[in-house]
């Protein structure tokens, strides 16, 4: 049976995100945690592969005791095991120690319940951001690697191979691949299911499997936690805001529209407000 990995990481919701003013570093107190989205699709396409193919899954995050609420969500939506791997010694982490961390787990996983065919992370996430976690974790693993998909066209079980559609910035590429692989989901990829009612309860129930530190005897200290992190924040700051000056051309005709706009432009009213230098007929390419 195939075994699916769905990394998961807990970050607050950025919704409800603020800024302390006075030292540029964000509110989390109060604000909920959610999993991260991108990574809820992830666990959706890995919950789509298991209801055609048939999979074990199995969850994984690093993170604070707490992120094992996120865990049971992922319980809930179908997920057959979930692991926390939490220790004060990997708080602090920067991407290149939560790969290495995370590269043991899924070592671990696999010694555990079978080797790994699929894992699935989110293209970055809502806080971090950096988008590094999941190549990084497949060049550790020396996984294939398949980045920004959007659609998994087809899993070959018998062949071992996986075909799906990536998003670039110019089109879509079909791709191909062999197992084990890594795939960064991007939001275009499905719609993420509501857990039923039995999930939840399953979920309510659920103990996750919890490693700290100890359970990995050979973990090289200095590459772990804060010790492990070289990424240095030098600056946070919070962008100006600019206020636009938005004005409404009434509705009209299409050719109406762009006259007023060229009127609007000639003026020298947009350009004013906007602190432009002034437009000239020849600038906008000779408009009369
Ligand atoms: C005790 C403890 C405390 C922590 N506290 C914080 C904190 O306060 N703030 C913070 O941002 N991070 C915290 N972490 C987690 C870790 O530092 C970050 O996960 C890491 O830096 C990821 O960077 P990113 O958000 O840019 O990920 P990206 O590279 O943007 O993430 C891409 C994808 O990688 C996967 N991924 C990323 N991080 C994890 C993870 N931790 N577990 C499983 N999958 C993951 C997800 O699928 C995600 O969508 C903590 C970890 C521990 C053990």
């Amino acid at each position: 049976m195939l075994h699916i990995v769905v990394c998961i990481k807990q970050v607050p919701d950025s919704r409800e995100i603020r800024i302390d003013p006075k030292n540029n570093t964000l509110i989390r107190q109060g604000v909920p945690s959610i999993v991260n989205f991108y990574d809820l699709h992830g666990m959706e396409e890995a919950l789509k592969i298991k209801e055609k193919y048939g999979a074990r899954i199995t969850v994984v995050t690093m993170g604070p005791p707490p992120a094992e609420k996120s865990l049971k969500e992922c319980i809930s939506l179908g997920a057959d095991e979930a692991v926390l791997v939490t220790d004060r010694g990997f708080a602090g982490a920067d991407t290149l120690a939560t790969s290495y961390v995370l590269g043991k787990t899924l070592q671990k996983v696999a010694e555990t319940w079978g080797p790994i065919d699929i894992v699935f992370c989110g293209k970055q996430t809502l806080d971090g951001d950096t988008g590094q976690v999941g190549p990084g974790l497949a060049c550790r693993l020396d996984l294939e690697q398949l980045t920004y998909v959007v659609k998994v066209e087809n899993v070959d079980i018998e062949k071992r191979r996986i075909r799906v559609h990536r998003l670039m910035e110019d089109g879509v590429e079909v791709v191909e691949t062999s197992f084990p692989v890594l795939l960064t989901a991007l939001k275009e990829l499905n719609k993420v299911r509501r857990a039923p009612l039995p999930g939840m309860l399953k979920a309510a129930r659920f103990k996750p499997t919890v490693w700290t530190t100890a359970d990995f005897p050979d973990l090289e200290r200095a590459k772990i936690g804060l010790k492990g992190s070289p990424t240095i924040v030098s600056r946070t700051w919070v962008p100006e805001i600019r206020k636009a000056n938005t004005q409404m051309i009434p509705e009209g005709s299409s050719e109406d529209t762009a006259k007023a706009l060229v009127e609007k432009l000639l003026s020298g009213e947009l350009p004013k407000k906007l602190g432009w230098a002034e437009p000239t007929a020849a600038s906008i390419g000779g408009a009369k």
